[in-house]
């Protein structure tokens, strides 16, 4: 390759003071990073990132739970090189090659039933596109989405997204209910699993008959929530909830953006593990591994009904997005993810337990396989956000070597969402620095400071 070609101001060396010098002046302040002080990521291999000094740090958090296949996976690169040589871009007006192998392919992993994909861009596009099929499929507008949960955000995902994002109160659609999400660590009943008689499910028949015209044309729910702080119900919680969407004629939409692509372990998508099977899947972040790629399977009478004019998006299904996520589906396949994260999962719960057993500041450790979530409390009894202290906590693994992610209504709980490329090595190292972490906090918070 002739290095000489790229553009000069890509290959050239900055320091973090440069590169944010220039973010402050050219990018909108909404851009925000992570840190007091922003690191300036540079490579990475495996688990593993590089900053611009060489210092490396175990990834727990994969970008935003995206990187599933790691960085610099040769699978992965040789595809997209090879794919770039032939072709990058053509439109859906043409076929290509990699959108029709990818579909195939997506139809093979699916849950039963739903063999029709389309692809879009992002997770927030692959929501609002399976919603709007829905409505109009239903023809219904009503739309019952969970507390805590994240959609995204374009206009109807945000306000379906009630994990603090719904900020202009002038736009919140009429179409849009709420019921309680499975959150048992902070029930919205005040109940305790088991004798619950999970009535946080049950709900939803209340919401349908009193706030909708006793119909729906749909219900979705991510199988864990991520954003809202890897919070994850008992599969009852999904079991019953499908019920009654059936029940009340509705389409079971599962946003699997987190929970996909065998990041909860054992089964392609996260909704699995509660042996429901979904009218429809929304996919994004792991599915092409950190190129831009999102969509939905969904089950051909569905589809039938979405035309043209409904669906239209100009790069998705690009040839070059399409090939990456053929890539990612077969590395999945071949390096046996799957069995893998549900054993790595296990590893890391169990440390994270014994950590728990140790640490007052740890309220509650939840989640599976490779989506784990550690919620930080001031008080045990009160159950007070740590939020301020979640705040240090990651800068001290910062400091030590390792990215772990933010969530939560308070931001008070770790997000564990790393590449699936993680090693049993990694995940000991991360439990110790967490332990340090955990310790040096807890210590300041004795001290009153
Ligand atoms: N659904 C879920 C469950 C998500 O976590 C996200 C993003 N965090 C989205 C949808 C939206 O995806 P995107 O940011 O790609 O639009």
């Amino acid at each position: 390759m002739n290095e000489n070609l790229v553009p000069k101001d890509l290959r050239k060396e900055y320091t973090n003071k440069e590169i944010l010098s220039i973010e402050q002046k050219y990018m909108i302040p909404a851009v925000t990073h992570y840190y007091q002080d922003p690191i300036l990521i540079v490579g990475g291999e495996g688990a593993l990132v590089k900053d611009n000094s060489g210092k490396q740090y175990i990834d727990l958090f994969s970008g935003i739970c995206t990187k599933i296949t790691g960085h610099h996976h040769p699978k992965f690169v040789a595809t997209l090189k090879w794919q770039i040589d032939q072709l990058v871009y053509t439109s859906t007006l043409y076929s290509s090659i990699p959108y029709a192998v990818l579909s195939q392919k997506l139809a093979q992993i699916a849950p039963s039933g739903l063999t029709q994909t389309f692809i879009v861009n992002s997770g927030s596009e692959a929501n609002e596109s399976a919603l709007f099929m829905a409505q109009k499929y239903k023809n219904n507008p009503y739309i019952v989405a969970c507390t805590h949960a994240y959609h995204g955000r374009t206009q109807l995902t945000r306000e379906i997204s009630s994990a603090g994002w719904r900020t202009v109160p002038e736009s919140h659609p009429p179409c849009v209910r709420f019921t309680p999400y499975g959150y048992c660590y902070r029930c919205s009943f005040g109940k305790i699993y088991p004798d619950c008689d999970m009535e946080c499910a049950r709900y939803l028949r209340e919401v349908i008959r009193t706030q909708t015209n006793s119909a729906i044309a749909a219900f979705i729910v991510e199988p864990i929530q991520g954003v809202g702080g890897i919070i994850q119900p008992p599969p009852e919680f999904f079991q019953i909830t499908y019920e009654i969407v059936k029940e009340y004629d509705g389409i079971f939409i599962a946003d699997e953006v987190q929970t996909g692509f065998g990041r909860t372990g054992d089964h392609w998508w996260g909704i699995q593990n509660a042996k429901v099977n979904p009218d429809i899947i929304t996919i994004a972040k792991g599915f092409g591994s950190g190129i831009p790629i999102a969509g939905f399977l969904t089950r051909p009478e569905y589809a039938a009904e979405y035309t043209t004019t409904d669906s239209f998006t100009t790069f998705g299904g690009n040839p070059l997005s399409c090939a990456a996520a053929v890539a990612v589906i077969e590395i999945i396949q071949e390096e046996q993810y799957l069995k893998k994260a549900i054993k790595l999962g296990e590893d890391f719960k169990r440390q994270l337990q014994t950590l728990k057993a140790h640490h007052k500041i740890i309220g509650d450790v939840r989640g599976q396989g490779m989506m784990q979530g550690i919620e930080l409390v001031c008080d045990q009894v009160s159950k007070e956000p740590a939020t301020q202290e979640m705040l240090k906590i990651m800068e001290i693994c910062r400091q030590n070597g390792l990215f772990i992610g933010k969530g939560g209504i308070d931001g008070n709980v770790i997000r564990i969402q790393p590449p699936l490329e993680l090693t049993h090595e990694q995940v000991e190292e991360a439990c110790q620095i967490l332990d340090i972490a955990f310790t040096e906090v807890e210590h300041t918070m004795q001290k009153g400071t």
